[in-house]
């Protein structure tokens, strides 16, 4: 399929063949943009990428034209940095700083990640813990070009991050480059619809109070399987769930929101992406 430039269009690839076959595959879906994960996601570790990696990904990045900053990295699902455990919260710690040096080796400079969760020992604690976290992250790679951008989340599990208050305060209280995703399915869980006029401009007005729309870096656009303010956090292909066709035409009707990258985290991998990569084009994108 062929690439619109004008907009930005991806979705999580797999890296299991290499981080250079990324970008083709890419191309091949009908994307300009990608997220992937740098290590294996269910480990406390990374596998550092080796000089021969590093180059060959980036000629391939070069190769196919995908634009460094319209590339992005997701931290691993075992990273807590609100946890109340010290040895997860010290391990996560760790793992966010390996993170942030793989990013560096790929030249890759944007690091998603889940704000956290209290697990029972409420918002007050979590955020402080979250925050305390990061700055302890950001004294070793101060001087890293890397930005971590906080991502919305389901308000589910002792979940911090599930509306903009709380990705607002983390900004202003850590020391480091920091902005913010704002994933589709998530935002609908914790009841913003951004289906309707009305819940458009409710979500920018909170946005603009709180962490502003040019902080945004990312979209993670992800249809839902439950009805608006479930906390289920089931994501749905394009189209299918409840936000549906007409809700992403509203939702991306709003110009501040056409410029961000759209990275799918819909189920399925490269097939069913290049799927919904078709249907946002032709029945969302061309027709707002
Ligand atoms: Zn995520
Ligand atoms: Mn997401
Ligand atoms: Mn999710």
């Amino acid at each position: 399929m062929k690439v619109d430039r004008r907009f930005k269009i991806g979705a999580h690839m797999p890296v299991s063949k290499g981080f250079y076959k990324v970008p083709y595959e890419t191309k091949e879906i009908g994307g300009n943009s990608f997220q992937i994960f740098n290590h294996s996601p269910r480990t406390w570790k990374c596998s550092w990428p080796n000089d021969k990696e590093i180059t060959k990904f980036k000629n391939s990045m070069r190769d196919c034209q995908i634009n460094f900053d319209n590339a992005f990295v997701h931290s691993g699902y075992l990273v807590n940095l609100a946890s109340p455990k010290d040895d997860v919260w010290e391990k996560s710690i760790r793992l966010l700083i390996e993170e942030i040096k793989t990013c560096e080796l790929l030249g890759l400079k944007y690091l998603n990640i889940h704000p956290g969760s209290h697990l029972g020992e409420g918002e007050e604690y979590g955020l402080k813990r979250i925050i305390t976290a990061l700055n302890r992250v950001f004294k070793v790679v101060e001087n890293s070009d890397v930005i971590i951008l906080l991502e919305n989340v389901s308000p589910k599990g002792g979940n911090i991050g599930y509306k903009f208050e709380h990705l607002g305060y983390i900004m202003s209280e850590f020391k480091g480059k920091v902005a913010i995703t704002y994933d589709t399915c998530h935002g609908f869980d914790a009841g913003y619809d951004i289906t309707t006029h009305l819940g458009m401009k409710k979500l920018i007005e909170e946005i603009e109070q709180t962490v502003r729309i040019e902080n945004i870096k990312m979209i993670h656009l992800n249809d839902s399987k439950y009805p608006l303010a479930s906390a289920k956090d089931r994501h749905e292909n394009i189209g299918k769930g409840y936000i549906g066709i007409n809700g992403f035409r509203n939702f991306l009707s709003f110009e501040e929101f056409q410029n961000i990258p759209l990275i799918l985290e819909t189920p399925g991998s490269n097939l069913e992406h290049a799927e919904d990569i078709r249907i946002l084009q032709t029945e969302i994108l061309n027709k707002i």
